[in-house]
Parts: C-alpha cells; sequence; structure tokens
C-alpha cells in the first residue's frame, strides 16, 4: 500500500533559524504539497545545554512569515504528539530498553575522564579511540560485566548512558534520494549514546523513534546529517522497522558568497546581509542579528531565493509564485555539490517583487513611512509616485526615502549641487521661469513640457541651464525623475511655493 507522504522539519531550539534551516523547511514543505503530503513541525529539544529561550517561538514565526504551514505538530496539533520532544521522554527510555533487552544496545558505565584519558593513551600510540568493537570489550559496561554487578550499579543510581552496539566491520550500502548509493563502514563508526541516565534521549535515539511513531516517509535535512545516516538506517533495523523506513535526502551545503566553506552567521555581519529570516537578539550575549523581514525583504522573494539554493526547475525561469514551486518541486532535480549564497541575487529577487506588486500595495507599504513622519497619505499620489519610481528600488524604505521630496518641500539644498546649479544668471532665469509656473494652470507633464519647452527654445537657454537650477530649487538635490513629472505629482501651488523659497535663498 502506498503510504501517505509525510515528512518534517525538526530543527533544535539552539538559536535564531539560520537561511540554511529556512531552506531545508521549505524543501519539505514543497516537497510534501507536491506529493499531496504531509508537513510537520517538531521541535528536538533533547540537548537542554544548548536550549535557547526564545528559539522555538522565533523558528515557528520564521516558518510562519515565510508563508510555510505547519500541517501537523507544535503549534497545529495533530494525532501524534507531543512534538516537542522534551515531553516524549517516557517514549525514549522505553525504546531505549527495548533495544538492550533484544541485544543491540547495552549500558555503559565509564566516566568522561576514563574516556579521556583512553583516548589520550591511544593518541600516544599513533591510533584513534573509537568506542566500538575495538575497545568495547574492556570497558566498564554490560557486556563485560557480571549482570549483578549491572543490576548493583543501576539500583545504585550510577550514571551510565546506553549505548548501541554497532556491528563489526559490516559494509553498509545505502541510498540517499540526491547523492544515490553511499557506502559507509561500520568499523569506522561508534557505539553511539542512544540515551542518559539523567532521562534524556540523544539526538539519535530521539529522532528515529520519533520519525517511526510520526510515520515519516521522507527525511530531508542537512548534509551535515549524512554521517548519521549508517548508524540510523541500524536502528531501523534494530528496532525491526525496516519495512517502513523513511527514504533519506541530504540537501547540498549553502556555501559563503566569496571563497569556500559554509556559510556561517558571521558572514552575513561581516559582509552586510542577513543570514537569519527575522530579526534576533541573542538572550545570552544580548548580541543583535539582521533580519530579512526587518531589513525589507518581501518573503515572497526571500522563499523565492532560497528554492533556487540547490533545486532548479530545468529552465531559465527564476521567478516563481510558492504555488508555482509547490507544482514544479522534485527531489530528483536537488543537486548534491555546494549551493553559493548570493546577496546581491537576494536583493535582485526582491527588486523583481516589488515592481510586480500593484501600486495601490505598494502605496500601502509606503503608508508607515509617511505616518512615521507625519505626513499625510493621499493614496493616489502615493500610487502615481510608486509607478513613476518603482523600477529604480528593490526595497520599499529606499523608494520612500528618496521620494520623499514629494511629500515635503527641502529643508536643506545638497551644497555641492547649488555650487553647480546655482550660479551667475541662474537666479534671473528661475524669477521668469517662476513667472511661466504662475501662468500655467494645467500641470500635466504634456502641458508643462510643451509651455517651457517653448520658453527654453525661444531663448536659446539649452535645456540643462534651465532644468539643473529648477531640479536643485524644487527636489533640494540634483536627483530625481523628470521635473515635469514632479511637479505634475506636487502641484502648481507646492510648485510656486518651492520655487520662490528657493529663489529667495539664492
Ligand atoms: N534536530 C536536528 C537539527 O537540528 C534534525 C536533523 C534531522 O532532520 O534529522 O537539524
Amino acid at each position: 500500500m502506498e503510504r501517505k507522504v509525510r515528512v518534517r522539519f525538526a530543527p533544535s531550539p539552539t538559536g535564531a533559524l539560520h537561511l540554511g534551516g529556512v531552506r531545508t523547511a521549505l524543501f519539505n514543505y514543497l516537497f510534501a504539497r507536491h506529493n499531496g503530503g504531509d508537513f510537520l513541525l517538531r521541535i528536538e529539544d533533547t540537548d537542554q545545554t544548548r536550549y535557547v529561550p526564545g528559539a522555538e517561538e522565533y523558528i515557528i514565526e520564521s516558518l510562519k512569515w515565510c508563508g510555510l504551514t505547519v500541517d501537523e505538530g507544535v503549534g497545529a496539533g495533530g494525532d501524534c504528539g507531543p512534538y516537542r520532544q522534551s515531553e516524549r521522554k517516557e517514549i525514549y527510555r522505553e525504546y531505549a530498553l527495548r533495544l538492550v533487552e533484544s541485544g543491540h544496545a547495552y549500558y555503559a558505565f565509564d566516566t568522561a575522564e576514563e574516556l579521556d584519558a583512553l583516548r589520550k593513551e591511544c593518541e600516544n600510540r599513533g591510533e584513534t579511540f573509537i568506542y566500538n568493537a575495538a575497545h568495547r570489550g574492556s570497558l566498564k559496561n554490560s557486556l563485560v560485566m557480571p549482570a549483578d554487578e549491572v543490576r548493583r550499579l543501576l539500583d545504585s543510581q550510577a550514571h551510565y548512558v546506553i549505548r548501541f552496539k554497532m556491528p563489526e566491520n559490516e559494509d553498509l550500502l545505502l541510498h540517499d534520494i540526491i547523492r544515490g548509493e553511499v557506502h559507509f563502514n561500520s568499523s569506522l563508526l561508534d557505539d553511539k549514546v542512544l540515551y542518559k541516565s539523567d532521562g534524556m534521549p540523544t539526538y539519535h535515539l530521539a529522532n528515529i523513534v520519533d520519525d517511526h511513531l510520526m510515520r515519516i516517509t521522507h527525511v530531508i535535512r542537512g548534509e551535515e546529517w549524512l554521517p548519521s545516516l549508517p548508524l540510523h538506517v541500524l536502528l531501523y533495523r534494530a528496532f525491526g522497522w525496516e519495512d517502513t523506513m523513511p527514504e533519506f535526502a541530504h540537501l547540498p551545503l549553502i556555501l559563503k558568497p566569496v571563497g569556500n566553506g559554509k556559510l556561517s552567521k558571521r558572514d552575513g555581519n561581516k559582509m552586510g546581509f542577513p543570514v537569519f529570516p527575522m530579526e534576533f537578539t541573542d538572550p545570552a550575549t544580548g548580541e543583535k542579528w539582521h533580519g530579512y523581514k526587518e531589513d525589507g525583504y518581501f518573503p515572497e522573494a526571500f522563499i523565492n531565493m532560497l528554492a533556487l539554493l540547490g533545486w532548479n526547475p530545468g529552465t531559465d525561469q527564476e521567478i516563481f509564485t510558492l504555488q508555482e514551486l509547490c507544482d514544479l518541486f522534485t527531489l530528483d532535480r536537488v543537486k548534491k555539490s555546494g549551493a553559493k549564497f548570493d546577496p546581491e541575487k537576494t536583493k535582485w529577487f526582491n527588486h523583481k517583487y516589488l515592481i510586480a506588486k500593484p501600486d495601490s500595495e505598494l502605496a500601502e507599504l509606503v503608508r508607515p513611512y509617511l505616518e512615521a513622519d507625519g505626513l499625510p497619505y493621499e493614496p493616489k499620489k502615493v500610487e502615481r509616485i510608486c509607478a513613476l519610481m518603482k523600477e529604480r528600488y528593490s526595497f520599499v524604505k529606499d523608494l520612500y526615502e528618496d521620494c520623499r521630496f514629494f511629500f515635503t518641500a527641502p529643508t536643506e539644498f545638497v551644497e555641492k549641487d547649488t555650487k553647480k546649479y546655482w550660479k551667475e544668471g541662474a537666479k534671473e532665469l528661475m524669477c521668469e521661469l517662476l513667472e511661466i509656473l504662475r501662468s500655467i494652470d494645467d500641470y500635466t507633464f504634456a502641458n508643462t513640457e510643451k509651455v517651457i519647452s517653448a520658453w527654453i527654445t525661444e531663448k536659446q537657454l539649452g535645456f540643462g541651464k534651465v532644468m539643473n537650477p529648477f531640479r536643485v530649487a524644487i527636489i533640494g538635490a540634483a536627483k530625481g525623475p523628470h521635473m515635469f513629472d514632479v511637479i505634475e505629482i506636487i502641484g502648481k501651488e507646492e510648485t510656486l511655493r518651492r520655487m520662490e523659497r528657493a529663489i529667495a535663498l539664492m
């Protein structure tokens, strides 16, 4: 029987979700949607030493901002809960004991100091210490100790761990959807700790037990988990769950924009781009990190950019709605080599989404900036400005800041521009222009252009000679769109007012 596709995003709440984590969530989401399956959110918080308060909320908020709706899990409910691993301790204990009973795992009582000493000894001999078949026979564990001694230690509440009994020298040929066949030899792997006497499982045990109980069909996760694959497969075998074992897909690394290596959170601060979806303040250090959201990126643009980090549709298309991505996404189009992160391209995506927005929607996005500056919001005017100006910008904030002169007269005039353009004769020319502007009633582009151009031609002045000082007078700087557009938008009254003031200052 075909099983319903079920995938999970299983972050550990150890800090803000890095954009690589969001990409993992996205690929899981797209895979689920493409296959009519379920997208689960499980919080893997068994490592209490690395727990960061607020991180879980941050993860949930980030997924929401990105538009990745969770079907089941933390914050969404479902019949496989609880979905927070710290609330499932009893379950893991039961499964850890099952493995001990079936002989696939054992109790170990070695202290950290003892193991450290052994490690050093091995190093001195030029060997690496691996806690597995090579050494377990001479260590303090239930495979070698008499049963009553083990019982006594357990009863006396001694510290112990439960370790997986890694088979000796077994060649494992495993399958990964993205990488194909991957080969491992079990002798290089250690008897991983599955469970600790403090009642906490380790990642490996909790992850396998949960994927099984939550009926996960595909595990899609970062490449850094590939080395855990053999242990995970062996755990499925040990539990006797091989027939419903999920398929695995390990996603390619996200690489730094320049040089080699994995993109780190430090790269973002160094190079001036966010690596987190939303702003985050580390509660321990107070350190503040930029977020795509607060930096003015549209979630659609952010998601679109992430989708192409390691996946491509096989065509030249670059702009996709989330729905299109859901329709097109397959794992066989995910490559295995690392994907270079390109902050400039991310801005380009934002630009594309900005110019594609209807002007009425853009105007609404400009509104809060106007309100913050105490300026009135006139929707039609703002729409007109957006239509005229949006091609130049990637961010609404920049659009607003550059276009502020439409809403409010300049309070200052850029010195280098006044020096350059308010020269000999400029004042007289502007006075003449002011008279013409006074005489015009129809301030449409077509009309002011006609009248003013005719005057310029008649007086044989040269366009720049008039337009440059005029621009500085109206805008305060030698920048901005066509002057006839500007005065059409600000209107006659405002144009005259600005001209009079500038002339007085000249
Ligand atoms: N908790 C792991 C992480 O933080 C999950 C890895 C997995 O998906 O198996 O990435």
